[in-house]
């Protein structure tokens, strides 16, 4: 098979006086994530979609949170380790699309920084890489801003040797 297709999900719980980071891009704002890692739901939702694409587990079962070794850890970390698998099975990335569903902070300055930094983490052009923001009109507990959830479709080709 040439192609594969891979989708992921993820939803964090927001806390006063943690740390909101998204796609590796530390974002101004009075609350964060409550996570055992640094609770990047961008990066975890592509790790989960490239493991999807080649049938490779989750990102639990690669890096579980009752594992000491992922506390606090940047999740960035993660999503490298992530790829070298997906390089070491013969595929590589043709793009990424995303969705951050977050009632606030506005997200639309941060976008660019975050495709610039995630185009730098997978070694991929800027053009490959797509960020969406959107806000949940106010509903359930994204739109109380209780909580943010992210998705990711990934297209992975077969390395041509
Ligand atoms: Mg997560």
């Amino acid at each position: 098979m040439d192609f594969r297709i891979g989708n992921g999900y993820d939803i964090h719980r927001l806390e006063e006086g943690r740390k909101l980071i998204l796609g590796g891009v530390l974002i101004p704002h009075e609350k964060g994530f409550v996570a055992h890692s640094d609770g990047d739901a961008l990066i975890h939702a592509i790790i989960d979609a490239l493991l999807g694409a080649l049938a490779l587990g989750d990102i639990g079962t690669h890096f579980p949170d009752n594992d000491e070794k992922y506390k606090n850890i940047d999740s960035s970390i993660l999503l490298k380790n992530v790829i070298n698998l997906i390089n070491n099975h013969n595929y590589e990335i043709v793009n990424i699309d995303t969705n951050i569903i977050a009632q606030k902070p506005k997200l639309a300055p941060y976008i660019s920084k975050i495709v610039e930094n995630l185009a730098l983490l997978t070694n991929l052009n800027k053009n490959q890489i797509s960020v969406k923001a959107k806000t949940n009109e106010k509903m359930d507990a994204v739109g109380e801003c209780k909580a943010i959830t992210t998705n990711c479709v990934v297209l992975l080709k077969k390395i041509k040797y």
